[in-house]
C-alpha cells in the first residue's frame, strides 16, 4: 500500500484511455503542503488516495482493500494517519486486520462487487473499513470502532456504480478521495460518541445488500446508466 501511495505521487501526464485524464496526485500533494491545519491534511488525504487510484487505473501494482475500483481509500486513511501520528507498523497493521475484518463480513454476508450492489459495495466498504481501523489506532472502543465502520458504509447506501467509458476512472479515482476523507470523518464522529449507535453494522450490511438488489442493473458496472450515459469529452 506504502509503495502504491509514493509510486502514484511520482507520476504525472495522463491516464491511459480514450478520456486522457490528466493524474492529480502529485499536483494535489504539492498544492497541499502549501497550506496548515486542517486544509493541509484533507490535501494530503486526497492526495494519497489519488495517488494509488490513478495506480490502479494506469495498471500498476495496488493492494484490493476490498476491490481495485476502491483500493484508494485504506491505503490513504493510514498513510496519513502513519506519517501525521507516527503509528507503527504493528499498529498500522492491526488496523489492518480490523479493517479487513469488516470487508470480509459485507464480503460473506453481502457482497463487495459493484457489478452485483453497485458502488455502495466497493467504496462504500472501502470508506467502512478505513473508518474502523483509524478508530482503532486512535484506540476507540469496540463499539466505537463498529459506529465508525457502520457510519462508512450507511451514508453510501445507494451509491450507483456508472463508470465512464467502462474504466475505472470517472467518478471512480475522485470517489476514492472523497471516501478517505469522509472515513476520517465518520471517525471522529464516533470518537464523540459513547459508542452506542441505533443502527448496527450488520444490520447496514443487510439493508446495502437488499438496495444492491434494487438498484437497476444500469447502475451496477454495465455503463448503460448514470454518468457513463451523460458524460462527453473529446
Ligand atoms: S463506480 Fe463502479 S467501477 Fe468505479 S469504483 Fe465504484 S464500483 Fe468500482
Amino acid at each position: 500500500m506504502k509503495n502504491a501511495v509514493t509510486r502514484g505521487l511520482d507520476q504525472e501526464g495522463v491516464l491511459p484511455g480514450p478520456m486522457h485524464l490528466r493524474r492529480k496526485a502529485a499536483t494535489y500533494n504539492i498544492k497541499a503542503k502549501g497550506y496548515q491545519d486542517n486544509l493541509r491534511n484533507r490535501g494530503l488525504v486526497f492526495s494519497y488516495a489519488l495517488a494509488v487510484s490513478e495506480e490502479n487505473a494506469s495498471g500498476g501494482k495496488i493492494v484490493t482493500a476490498p476491490t481495485c475500483g476502491s483500493c484508494g481509500v485504506l491505503p490513504a486513511v493510514l498513510f496519513h494517519l502513519q506519517k501525521s501520528k507516527d503509528f507503527s507498523d504493528t499498529r498500522i497493521i492491526r488496523a489492518i486486520a480490523t479493517a479487513g475484518l469488516f470487508g470480509n463480513a459485507v464480503k460473506q454476508n453481502a457482497s463487495i462487487s459493484g457489478a452485483e450492489v453497485g458502488c455502495q459495495g466497493e467504496v462504500g466498504v472501502a470508506c467502512a473499513m478505513a473508518a474502523a481501523a483509524a478508530n482503532q489506532l486512535f484506540g476507540g472502543s469496540i463499539t466505537q470502532i463498529e459506529y465508525a465502520a457502520e457510519m462508512g458504509l450507511e451514508h453510501h447506501l445507494g451509491m450507483t456504480c456508472d463508470p465512464v467509458c467502462g474504466m475505472v476512472q470517472i467518478p471512480c479515482i475522485e470517489r476514492n478521495a472523497m471516501a478517505a476523507v469522509r472515513a476520517l470523518d465518520a471517525n471522529i464522529y464516533s470518537t464523540f460518541s459513547d459508542g452506542r449507535h441505533s443502527v448496527s453494522f450488520d444490520k447496514v450490511v443487510e439493508v446495502m445488500k437488499q438496495t444492491g438488489h434494487d438498484i437497476p442493473s444500469l447502475y451496477k458496472e454495465t455503463s448503460e446508466g448514470g454518468l457513463a450515459t451523460n458524460y462527453s469529452f473529446e
